[in-house]
């Protein structure tokens, strides 16, 4: 009898667990904050909780949740998928001009490359400029997501082929500073700090980050990429 009423209560409890949890998802009046809804679409400027990258790994390839998503603080044009080859091209394409409210120049990439930067920049570049600047970072400068061409000195393709990187070399303040890779990196001042702190954050929004410390062929450049895995450098 008293083996019963253990599985009995451990059922109950299982219930009520279960129960619980599902309540918490999946009804409308739920006090869960939406970050930490694993049901609920991600927002950029959302907290960022252990469930933002997995939200950000289902919606990113997405190409109906992606732009819907990436629409907060942006401006972009939703492109028609561009193929040269296997190799070389771009799916969930857009064309951006601001990301999170920063503006770049008109670049073509992936909409998960866009998003991943749009993330990267509320929750790592601002936070730095807020902290070493007391003011926002207004605009970036790219060099490019979209690139048909191997990885420099070897047959293999580079992942800009595919638009899953993009390249940045320098970040302008509200106020007009510019700080520029090539210029500021290392250079023991604010300019250099705020650079190796978005750097050490763009790690964790990326896949692979390589710049001055990698090589000199990054010396004025982030190479920040979306895919595979490794390096933060
Ligand atoms: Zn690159």
């Amino acid at each position: 009898m008293r083996r019963f009423f253990r599985i009995f209560t451990f059922c109950l409890g299982v219930i009520a667990i279960v129960g619980g949890g599902a309540f918490l998802i999946v009804h409308p009046a739920t006090p869960l904050p939406d970050h930490w809804n694993p049901i609920k679409p991600m927002r950029i400027s959302d907290p960022v909780t252990p469930l933002t990258s997995w939200k950000l790994s289902r919606v990113g390839n997405d190409p109906e949740h992606c732009p819907a998503v990436l629409e907060d603080g942006a401006r972009f044009d939703i492109l028609s998928d561009f193929r040269v080859s296997d190799a070389c091209h771009i799916e969930t394409r857009v064309r951006t001009t601001a990301l999170a409210n920063v503006a770049l120049r008109s670049t073509e990439t992936r909409c998960d490359t866009a998003l991943t930067t749009a993330l990267w920049l509320e929750h790592g570049v601002q936070p730095a400029a807020q902290d070493i600047f007391g003011q926002r970072v207004a605009s970036i400068r790219t060099q490019g997501s979209y690139n048909c061409r191997t990885i420099g000195g070897s047959s293999r393709m580079s992942t800009h082929a595919t638009a899953a990187a993009i390249d940045v070399a320098g970040f302008t303040l509200a106020d007009g500073t510019r700080i520029e890779l090539l210029d500021d990196w290392g250079d023991g001042g604010p300019k250099g700090a705020f650079l190796a702190r978005v750097r050490d954050a763009s790690c964790d929004w990326y896949a692979t980050t390589l710049g001055p410390d990698y090589n000199r062929a990054h010396a004025d450049h982030f190479h920040l990429q979306t895919r595979g895995w490794g390096l933060c450098r």
